[in-house]
């Protein structure tokens, strides 16, 4: 299938590794120009030139995407260097286990800043370069948490499911002006952290990262125009409830 999308401008924000790298990576290989981000410069560097030794034009942008002034900085980086922006996948780390009565303040602030307002933050700043243009794509990488909480990471199941809501009104709304807002919600994906931890090792469906990046580029694709306010899950059935 021809997605539409070559030569327009991404920003995928933490993407040297996992699962924000395969969803550059799925982009580039649409012909899309790419602006990366994450904190460590040696991972970026390499990702970076691996998508520009592949035919790619990448731009890669060391900071830390919470930090509550990156999101419209990186967004203006990236204008300023490709000229537009119409695709972003709103990507950061996952906050630590922790079960629900024992959360801290201080993990909930964290939490709720990193997976839920580092997101909102990325999407007001990128929906004027849309709008601008009647054409937009935004993909937030969350969990499947969103439609089955995961027992023992209360953090980021609440913190996602924020999100979820958030994303869902402003679906609705950015509708009308030619920008789509979905969700992408892998279950067990079988990046570089997860095999460390040894979570690939056991019997339940493992993805595959690439795979999963080519799912975000879909919905980020020109023929997914009519496709939002969706949250989907990318999970091999993992997922049992009837949502
Ligand atoms: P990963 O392999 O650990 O990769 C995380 C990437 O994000 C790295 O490039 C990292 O680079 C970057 N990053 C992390 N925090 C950042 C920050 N504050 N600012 C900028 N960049 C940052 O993780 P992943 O497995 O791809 O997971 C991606 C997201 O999906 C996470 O929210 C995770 O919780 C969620 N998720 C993953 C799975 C799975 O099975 N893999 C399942 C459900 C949900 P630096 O560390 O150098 O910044």
């Amino acid at each position: 299938m021809d997605l539409g999308i070559a030569g327009r401008v991404a920003l995928v924000t933490a993407s040297s590794k996992g699962l924000g790298r395969a969803s550059a990576e799925a982009l580039a290989a649409e012909g899309v120009k790419v602006a990366l981000c994450a904190r460590g410069r040696d991972a970026l560097a390499e990702t970076a030139a691996a998508i520009a030794d592949a035919g790619g034009e990448v731009l890669a942008i060391p900071v830390d995407v919470t930090d509550p002034a990156q999101p419209a900085a990186l967004v203006a980086t990236t204008v300023e260097h490709f000229g537009r922006l119409d695709i972003l996948v709103a990507n950061a780390g996952g906050p630590p286990p922790a079960s629900a009565l024992d959360v801290t303040d201080e993990q909930l602030v964290a939490a709720i800043n990193a997976n839920f307002a580092t997101s909102v933050r990325l999407v007001q700043a990128a929906v004027p370069h849309m709008q601008a243009n009647v054409w937009g794509r935004i993909c937030c990488i969350t969990s499947s948490s969103v439609k089955q909480p995961i027992p023992g990471l209360a953090l980021s199941n609440a913190a996602r499911t924020a999100l979820w809501a958030w994303a869902k009104t402003a679906a609705a709304d950015l509708f009308p002006s030619g920008v789509t807002l979905n969700l992408a919600c892998p279950s067990l994906h079988a990046t570089d952290r997860i095999k460390e931890l040894g979570m690939a090792d056991g019997d339940v469906p493992v993805g595959v990262p690439a795979d999963f990046g080519r799912v975000v580029a879909f919905l980020c694709s020109d023929p997914a125009g009519f496709v939002s306010g969706v949250a989907l899950q990318v999970d091999g059935a993992a997922t049992v409830g009837l949502l």
